[in-house]
């Protein structure tokens, strides 16, 4: 079984990890020389669109993606040839905001008020509609915070949309929200559906830091109501693969925020922290195989390392951690690689998150 992969991150890298022991193999393409997943699997160095890397890739079994900034021709291409999953269509929702907003607007999916805008005349009329503060961001291309600015008052709104290059963008109501959660789904190709336990997710600078699983006090319902916001997505794409929503807890409910097509970083616990990972059960949807258990073992953690690695001694000598490297060269606000730790409760759970977060600001001080 050969996975062909668009992209070749470290989502893709660990895509391969997981396959090998299933005997699924990947071949990636990606123009970046060296990427992390082409460090250990064979890569297709090449621009996305590249006719003849397409050709290449279509002779896999199946193809999927790892990175949904992949140009949607370059899919439907592929989908032409060989099975993409999950589908071009779910490609496209997530890489528009405003598509993705709809979307969730039709399905009675609750999200922030929004109103499209691809003019200043608009702009003024969605800060009037939608009232302020709110955020705007570019429909395209915005990932980790970037492409987005909150705006206080009218003022703020056309220096702003200047600022983003004055391309199509989404006004959305400012969301007080409690924290940020979320649901990673995964479907296979007969229908069926896992879903795991809620995370709990805390950025820092727009860039996800640590994540909680299973989130602290969420309780049946709000698994429920997350679950229920999930399969009205899955359904109505006839989606194929893992599938991360990202909500706002708020006292009136849970509000989506975004949608990814892929494996997600929230959910790199899995890996230890899961009867089965994230990427495993990727792989088995995606190859038409039966999907595996997605329920938790223990409590788990993930600490994200953001533009600095810390001595690899340290971190492995905390009992119950694991350090996980995607072979990227150190550079400011990159994502250099995670640590998991897993432990029998929360208490000991916040116990090692602690210990590991003094390791990281130690090597931060130098
Ligand atoms: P996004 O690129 O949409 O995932 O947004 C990045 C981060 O910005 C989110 O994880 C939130 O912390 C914050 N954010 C995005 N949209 C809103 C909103 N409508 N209200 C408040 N915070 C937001």
């Amino acid at each position: 079984m050969l996975i062909g992969v668009l992209g070749a991150g470290q989502l893709g890298r660990m895509l391969a990890l997981a396959g090998y022991p299933l005997g699924v193999r990947c071949i990636f393409l990606d123009p970046h020389a060296g990427a992390p997943a082409g460090q250990l699997a064979e890569q297709i160095v090449a621009p996305y669109e590249d006719a003849s890397a397409l050709e290449q890739l279509a002779r896999a079994d199946v193809v999927t993606y790892e990175f949904e900034s992949v140009p949607e021709a370059a899919a439907r291409q592929l989908a032409g040839r060989v099975p993409v999953r999950p589908s071009p269509e779910a490609l496209s929702v997530a890489q528009d905001r405003l598509h993705e907003k709809t979307l969730c607007q039709t399905l009675g999916i609750p999200t922030a008020a929004f109103r499209g805008v691809s003019d200043e005349r608009e702009l003024e009329a969605a800060v009037t509609a939608i009232g302020l503060p709110a955020v705007l961001k570019t429909r395209r291309l915005g990932y980790d915070g970037k492409g987005q600015r909150i705006l206080h008052q009218a003022a703020d709104a056309v220096p702003a949309w200047r600022a983003l290059g004055s391309v199509p963008a989404i006004l959305e109501r400012f969301v007080e929200f409690a924290r940020e959660l979320s649901l990673l789904a995964v479907r296979g190709t007969d229908g069926r559906i896992g879903y795991y336990p809620l995370i709990e997710n805390q950025h820092k600078d727009g860039i996800l830091r640590l994540s909680l699983a299973p989130a602290p006090r969420a309780t049946a319902a709000l698994q429920a109501e997350a679950e229920a916001m999930g399969k009205k997505l899955l359904d109505r794409l006839d989606y194929t693969g893992v599938l991360a929503l990202e909500l706002f807890e708020t006292p009136a409910g849970l509000l989506a925020n975004e949608i990814a097509p892929r494996v997600h970083n929230s959910g790199h616990f899995t890996i230890e922290g899961a009867v089965t990972s994230q990427f495993e059960n990727h792989l088995r949807a995606v190859a038409g195989l039966p999907l595996g258990s997605t329920a938790l073992i223990g409590h788990s953690a993930m600490i994200n390392l953001v533009g600095d690695v810390p001595e690899r001694a340290a971190v492995l000598a905390v009992e119950g951690a694991h350090l996980h490297l995607y072979g990227k060269p150190a550079r400011a606000g990159r994502k250099l690689g995670h640590i998991t730790f897993c432990g029998s409760d929360a208490v000991t759970r916040d116990a090692g998150v602690a210990k590991l977060e003094a390791i990281l600001a130690a090597s931060a001080r130098g």
